[in-house]
């Protein structure tokens, strides 16, 4: 029986590897199912297509959408959209102008702390691509101010370290009607993150249809947990390593930390149900 990972990032966020080659590695892994879930783009997606025929894997649509709810920034996966939507191609541009916002505000904040680093290094760092904070930690790292991506967050990046930022991301609320618009799937993405199971309980409430149960963040009992959690209210179950290849600790769990393709035909089936719908 085959594995499926459903969570990594390429160069077109913040990952280190590019779409091909991770597709590459992906083989090496012997993973079957593969999903590109970067940072509020798809284009890294798109761009695996050929290199997934190659090498025989089956590569579903993904995204990891940066959403707000409650001031507190809450990622969700979405999956098995339809690439072709304009609602999502808008959406996601305006995610791409709310990162580089947020990002003038991070850089606002940490330059009072003495660091002196430019939009423009960000962007250079990036590639053009979406910018995150781990790029702006590669920035950091080869100006000297930190050592490694572990020490920019825990000194300056992390988000109660940064306070309230109001980054203006699209609502949960919003980006669930938006996945289901695009006759996709929304999963609730590493749960255990969110440190509160009565956050986790609210989400829920407004509308996912699935839970990331399986990620390198959570312990065996946390997994227990929130595949219970996912049973109890008819949600999908999905997982994967969250691999972006830059360092993160997660990485050493890529072929790891998988999912089993009995769930990956759950999540299809219910793809199929709502673009049988939308016809
Ligand atoms: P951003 O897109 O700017 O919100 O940055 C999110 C990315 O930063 C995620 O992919 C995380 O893996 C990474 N990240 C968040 N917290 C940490 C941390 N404490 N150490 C290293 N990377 C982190
Ligand atoms: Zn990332
Ligand atoms: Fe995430
Ligand atoms: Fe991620």
């Amino acid at each position: 029986m085959g594995k499926a990972d459903l969570h990594t990032h390429t160069t077109y966020s913040d990952g280190a590897c590019n779409p091909a080659h991770l597709v590459k590695l992906a083989a090496e892994k012997s993973l079957s199912v593969l999903s590109i879930t970067d940072h509020d783009s798809i284009e890294g997606y798109l761009s695996a297509k050929s290199a997934a025929e190659e090498y025989g894997i089956e590569l579903l649509p993904g995204v990891e959408i940066t959403t707000v709810y409650k001031q507190k920034e809450i990622h969700i996966l979405a999956y098995c959209f339809d690439p072709g939507k304009n609602e999502l191609h808008t959406a996601l541009k305006m995610q791409r102008k709310a990162r580089l916002k947020r990002m003038f505000r991070i850089l606002n904040i940490i330059s009072k702390k003495g660091i002196d680093i430019s939009i423009e290094e960000v962007i250079a760092e990036a590639g053009n691509m979406n910018v995150g904070r781990p790029h702006l930690a590669a920035v950091m790292i080869k100006k000297r101010y930190v050592h490694s991506l572990q020490e920019a967050f825990i000194r300056y990046l992390a988000s109660d370290v940064l306070g309230d930022i109001h980054p203006e991301y699209i609502s949960v609320q919003e980006c669930i009607e938006l996945i289901k618009n695009s006759c996709g799937f929304s999963s609730l993405a590493h749960p255990s993150v969110l440190g509160s199971n009565e956050l986790v309980s609210e989400l829920i409430g407004l509308g996912l249809d699935g839970i990331e149960c399986i990620h390198p963040s959570h312990n065996f009992d946390d997994q227990k947990t929130f595949i219970a959690l996912a049973k109890a209210n008819n949600l999908l179950i999905t997982g994967g390593s969250d691999f972006h290849g830059n360092g993160k600790a997660y990485d050493p769990y890529f072929g790891i930390v998988t999912l089993s393709l009995d769930h990956v035909q759950s999540l299809k089936r219910l793809a199929r149900r709502r673009k049988e719908i939308a016809i």
